[in-house]
């Protein structure tokens, strides 16, 4: 178990800890790590796939919590004309989550 210091009052406490003892400080990382965890939930793979498979109707971004410009991929492909358009966002979404494989985080929104 990792120590470290509490950015308020300076005081010794467990990185596992949620808060301060001393001051009652909320302890940053771990509500970093929860939101972490909160972000593996959601699956990158799932994304991926949903983006291969589905990208062009925005299934992708409403798994990744997007949903203003999901609903806007979706209205753009049922008017057909908008395929084109959706069809190269599907395609620059897929290369994006590609390149964020290791860092899911920057993908799915908080
Ligand atoms: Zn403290």
């Amino acid at each position: 178990m990792a120590m470290k210091y509490c950015t308020e009052c300076g005081k010794r406490i467990s990185d596992q800890a949620a808060a301060c003892p001393g001051c009652g400080h909320p302890n940053k990382s771990l509500s970093k790590n929860i939101n972490r965890l909160y972000n593996g939930d959601k699956s990158i793979a799932v994304y991926l796939v949903l983006c291969w498979f589905l990208g062009i109707v925005g299934a992708h971004r409403y798994y990744a919590g997007k949903t203003g410009s999901a609903i806007t991929m979706t209205i753009l492909t049922i008017t057909i004309i908008g395929i084109l358009i959706t069809s190269i966002w599907t395609l620059v979404d897929l290369i994006v989550g590609f390149c964020n494989i290791s860092t899911p985080e920057k993908i799915f929104k908080k």
